[in-house]
């Protein structure tokens, strides 16, 4: 017996994130939830960013380079379009900070209409702040992870990443450190995941 009888509207979904900074594995973690839903036979949504140049149009393509299909997306409205479609069960949101602060209210309302969601996305800077709107995630989120990269001068739990100042192009280094750009991920050659003793962002201002 429901501890309220009287609800009988579909109760709300489940918000949880996946957050971290590049090369944390975090579209690798989404990929795996979305197997099991989809085995388990639940309706999913999976949802990628158009800016996200690793992926072809239909698929999530992670650093390790395994693909699950996806619906490439260039804004708010046609993520919420998209979402509210068809009846889904769960709807995954792959690097979700390029949609920027606007996505909250709408992932709240996915959630109210009682689907489930899992936000994956870059919740820290390349200057070490944080990047919105995966904090305000984490903070109302019913679950998170939080996982980090390995640091490529130590090996140690690397929270941050940041860009290699030698192989910075004349394009990249006019970017905000927030820059919705296709150049602030998967950028292998661009990037280093870094501890917090060996992150230094201020030596290449
Ligand atoms: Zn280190």
């Amino acid at each position: 017996m429901p501890l309220n009888p009287v609800a009988s509207v579909r109760p709300a979904g489940r918000l949880e994130v996946i957050a971290g900074p590049m090369f944390s594995g975090k579209s690798e973690e989404l990929m795996r939830r979305v197997r099991r839903a989809t085995i388990a036979g639940i309706k999913v949504l999976v949802i990628s960013h158009s800016l996200d140049t690793r992926s072809e149009l239909s698929t999530i393509t992670s650093h390790i380079g395994v693909n699950i299909p996806a619906v490439p997306l260039s804004d708010i409205d046609s993520l919420a379009e998209a979402a509210h479609g068809e009846d889904y069960d769960l709807v995954a949101i792959d690097e979700a900070q390029f949609f920027g602060p606007d996505l909250v209210p709408v992932v709240g309302d996915i959630i109210a209409r009682g689907a489930d969601v899992i936000v994956e996305g870059l919740c820290v800077t390349f200057d070490g702040g944080p990047f919105e709107p995966m904090p305000t995630f984490m903070a109302i989120a019913e679950d998170v992870l939080k996982l980090t990269a390995v640091c490529t001068i130590c090996g140690r739990d690397a929270v941050f990443h940041q860009r290699l100042p030698a192989r910075e192009s004349k394009e990249s280094s006019q970017l905000s450190a927030t820059a919705i750009d296709a150049s602030h991920i998967g950028g292998l050659e661009s990037y280093v995941a870094r501890c917090r003793t060996h992150f230094s962002p201020g030596a290449i201002k």
